[in-house]
């Protein structure tokens, strides 16, 4: 397989020291063998795979899914855990210039209907996820930040019907977000998760409607026969009749020609600290179950969950090599300590790094393939996938059975996403990009 970044990045090293891997236990699946038949074929399984496979399933389809290494390796099983508004990057000013007023709107509704989805899987199928926070906290990082958010509270009020609610500099640490900010606006939308109980209740509710799910079957190539396509795998074939494809940030450019260069996969990293005490919580005026992330350009996620240990997030680097990953380890402790001085010795337990994906359109694509009749893919959420995706698994569904969906379906999902120019080596684009974000957010 051909990749974007260092085949190091698509093994098993960036998740030696994942948090979630130690909160579920592993489950063992077959790996395909010899010739299969199947209505659907679905190629990746983390959230949009899985969300699609029990959907299909539902709708009494036959559907097999198949995932290179093991269901939820790729972002699924190593995110943060927000399950927030979010799955694209693109201004309210662009979607109403693109697409008008009436499809950003509902382009909004998408991305609220997204949270509700796994509202609903969670409560439907009693799924304990660890579930914390009203909503998501956004924190300003500099003074003039927090003077935006009157006009964004108006925005949120108008896109999602809600009222966010608005705290001055003095109340951060009476109400328990004390650290380097200088405001908040928290939308009462979302919740924090523990993303791999959340798939693996996904993996189960798929496996009870009667999907089929392989482990180690990377698909290599997809080949149009007389009545739809053959699947080639290293042990195996399997022919269906329509496909999806759900590789996101870890698609690789030769499996699929389709998808060279469409996506941009970029690296996200996390650490998660040893429960903090309440005696430090108070020390350092975080007591807050909020999941909250800043102002920055590139932005720091966090939250402390129900266990108190501490989660914090940040971009990764353009490499996955040592000196890279080095470089990562320490400004991520450097940025944590900085925002949360009480508790830069407290010892950090896990750390991990993954691949989040982003379109040239900065809205995901969930759609049909191209001259491809019966093929369908869904990827590019930003780094916000754990409502999006699972959202697009169901969307994909809808589209495969050739469904007119109730589900909002802005015109923004069937945006083509264009090829990133640099072909294999687009990610270098990020350098400069980078560079100013930095000196920006300073
Ligand atoms: C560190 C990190 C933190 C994040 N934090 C958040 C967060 O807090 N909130 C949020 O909303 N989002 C977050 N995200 C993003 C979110 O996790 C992703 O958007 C989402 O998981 C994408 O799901 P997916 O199913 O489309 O892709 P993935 O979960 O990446 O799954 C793709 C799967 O495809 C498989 N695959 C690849 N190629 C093949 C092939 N040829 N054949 C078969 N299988 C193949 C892979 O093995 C993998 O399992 C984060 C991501 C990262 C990496």
């Amino acid at each position: 397989m051909r990749y974007v970044y260092e085949t190091a990045a698509y093994g098993p090293d960036p998740i030696r020291d994942l948090y979630w891997s130690t909160t579920v236990p592993s489950v063992s699946l077959p790996t395909l063998n010899g010739s299969h038949k199947t209505d659907v074929a679905v190629i990746g399984a983390g959230f949009t795979g899985l969300s699609a496979a029990y959907h299909l399933g539902q709708a009494g389809v036959d559907v097999t899914v198949m995932d290179a290494q093991h269901p939820m390796f790729g972002a699924t099983g190593r995110n943060g855990g927000f399950c927030c508004l979010g799955g694209g990057k693109i201004s309210n000013a662009r979607l109403d210039t693109l697409y008008g007023s009436d499809q950003r709107q509902l382009y909004r509704q998408a991305e609220k209907a997204a949270v509700d989805l796994v509202d609903q899987f969670i409560s439907d199928h009693d799924l304990n996820v660890d579930r914390h926070s009203n909503g998501e906290t956004l924190l300003a990082h500099k003074p003039k930040h927090a003077q935006d958010f009157p006009a964004l509270q108006a925005e949120i009020q108008r896109d999602y019907g809600v009222t966010a609610d608005i705290l001055g500099e003095q109340e951060l640490r009476q109400n328990g977000l004390g650290g380097a900010f200088h405001g908040a606006i928290t939308t009462p939308i979302g919740f924090g998760l523990n993303p791999q109980k959340y798939a693996s209740g996904l993996l189960q509710m798929a496996r009870t409607k009667g999907a089929k799910i392989y482990a180690n079957t990377p698909a290599l190539r997809i080949v149009p026969t007389t009545s739809g396509y053959d699947i080639a795998t290293p042990n195996g074939t399997v022919s269906c009749n329509k496909f999806i494809i759900a590789t996101n940030g870890y698609s690789s450019e030769d499996m699929f020609p389709w998808m060279r260069a469409r996506f941009l996969p970029v690296q996200s990293s996390v650490i998660v600290t040893r429960p903090i005490t309440d005696q430090e919580q108070t020390a350092q005026g975080w007591t807050s179950a909020q999941m909250a992330y800043d102002s920055r350009f590139l932005l720091h996620y966090f939250r402390m969950m129900p266990n108190n240990r501490f989660l914090f997030g940040m971009r990764g680097g353009l490499h996955y090599t040592k000196r890279s990953n080095e470089r990562i380890r320490q400004k991520i402790r450097h940025d944590f300590a900085e925002m949360f001085p009480a508790w830069r010795d407290v010892i950090i337990d896990y750390e991990w790094s993954g691949l989040v994906a982003l379109n040239r359109s900065e809205t995901p694509y969930v759609g049909e393939i191209p001259g491809y009749a019966g093929g369908y893919a869904g990827f590019g959420y930003h780094g916000n996938g754990v409502a999006m995706a699972s959202y697009s698994g169901a969307l994909l569904s809808d589209m495969v059975l050739d469904r007119i969906g109730t589900r909002p379906n802005p015109k923004a999902f069937q945006h083509i996403p264009t090829q990133f120019p640099l072909g294999r080596f687009r990610r270098y684009m990020l350098t400069p990009i980078y560079a100013l974000a930095q000196s920006v957010d300073l």
